[in-house]
């Protein structure tokens, strides 16, 4: 499709991210500019675009009081359904960061791909009927190709739940799973995009260790702004090839 049949609400790729401290560096690398969209009120979420509006970057807002980000499934459900219906994107890329597994070989500002699917480890319901609405992964052929031409990045599948901090059940459970990363808003971005039949990739740098010995918040706070960095470098490499494509 060439830009002159896109209208003003569309574009070709959605960039999802959940806390603005991840997306400033990509937003800054591709001079971005912010703008509104009265369609989404009262979603916090903020949104920014290049000047071809190719592109559409999107971040869960921030509470203006108490300034947490509106990170979690909940955000990323709504924010991820009511972008997606405004500007009816081609790809969605949901790009953030993540807990990994030093057992796995993860260290800190490695990139990974959801080439092995999403999945909730929260979704716990023993019925067989509810059997793959729990513990299927949500799978990405769009990530299974880009992997083969993007050495970069790490391949994996991500385990999304509501929560930073963790029990070590919680912890035991993800690693039997075999998911290879945690984060708080991949298996959602991935359901919702699904329902919309749209493609769908995640990229998520690593900023703490699971298995590690510090608590995630201690080792997250510490990392974010490194992993951040990794993330816009991967990110960038990935929207290039992909802009060529669309
Ligand atoms: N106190 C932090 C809270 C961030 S929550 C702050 O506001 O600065 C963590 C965010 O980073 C979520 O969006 C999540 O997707 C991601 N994340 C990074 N490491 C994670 C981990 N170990 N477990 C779950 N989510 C993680």
């Amino acid at each position: 499709m060439t830009l002159a049949s896109l209208s003003m609400n569309q574009c070709d790729i959605l960039i999802l991210i959940a806390m603005q401290a991840e997306a400033d560096s990509f937003i800054q690398k591709w001079e971005m500019t912010e703008f509104v969209d009265p369609s989404l009120a009262p979603l916090p979420a903020r949104c920014y675009r290049t000047s071809s509006q190719r592109i559409i970057l999107v971040t869960h807002g921030k509470d203006p009081a108490q300034k947490f980000d509106y990170v979690g499934t909940q955000f990323a459900a709504i924010t991820t359904w009511e972008t997606i219906k405004a500007f009816q994107p081609k790809i969605i890329i949901n790009a953030g960061t993540a807990g990994g597994f030093a057992k796995e070989g993860a260290q800190i500002g490695d990139v990974y791909i959801n080439s092995q699917g999403c999945q909730y480890h929260d979704r716990q319901i023993s019925i067989a009927e509810y059997h793959a609405f729990c513990h299927k992964p949500i799978e990405s052929k769009l990530a299974q190709s880009l992997i083969k031409e993007h050495s970069f990045l790490k391949e994996g599948s991500i385990s999304s739940g509501n929560s930073l901090d963790t029990t070590s059940e919680e912890i035991d459970r993800i690693a039997r799973s075999g998911a290879h990363l945690k984060d708080m808003e991949a298996a959602t971005v991935a359901e919702v995009a699904t329902l919309f039949k749209k493609e769908i990739i995640a990229l998520k740098a690593v900023t703490d260790l699971l298995d590690g010995e510090h608590p995630s918040a201690t080792e997250f706070l510490q990392n974010l702004q490194l992993a951040s960095n990794k993330l816009t470098e991967a990110l960038d490499k990935v929207v290039r090839k992909l802009v060529g494509e669309v």
